[in-house]
């Protein structure tokens, strides 16, 4: 099965299922499709809401990296292991280390007190979510203790 965001004439947003692609084309050209809202047959299909940029500005999530050819054959949790160990040097290579002093820089650079630069660093519970609550971007990542890194 799968899902298509769908959109009638008069506005209305809902979920399709269908079997396939063509399932949906050949419901859609058989006029099959009917807004439940609205009963409006006039129903067009809709970039998944995921995509959609609502103009909020969104923390983004780190990028993974690609698969490469040393990880042929091998089975999916090395993999995977591998994928994180190279997003995990990536974001220790780009980012400053601000320490126990996140939440603080995080905000100044919000609010543009100091120049915009990727930082890491510690926060707690309590400082995280007063970031999130203040609309500052901020992800959290789980970091292997310091002298675990190679
Ligand atoms: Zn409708």
């Amino acid at each position: 099965m799968i899902v298509f965001d769908l959109l009638c004439g008069g506005g209305h947003r809902f979920e399709g299922w269908f079997s396939s692609a063509d399932d949906y084309a050949s419901q859609r050209e058989r006029n099959l499709l009917q807004c439940p809202d609205c009963g409006s047959g006039e129903v067009h299909r809709v970039p998944s809401a995921a995509r959609f940029n609502l103009g909020a500005e969104q923390p983004k999530p780190a990028p993974m990296p690609a698969k490469t050819a040393d990880m042929e054959g091998k089975d999916p949790f090395a993999i995977a292991q591998m994928l994180y160990s190279r997003m995990l040097d990536t974001i220790l290579t780009k980012t400053e280390d601000v320490g126990r002093d996140f939440a603080d820089e995080a905000r100044r650079i919000h609010y543009e007190e100091v120049a915009a630069r990727p930082i890491r660093g510690q926060a707690t519970q309590a400082e995280h979510d007063a970031l999130i609550d203040e609309g500052i971007p901020v992800a959290r990542i789980p970091l292997p203790p310091a002298d675990q890194l190679n």
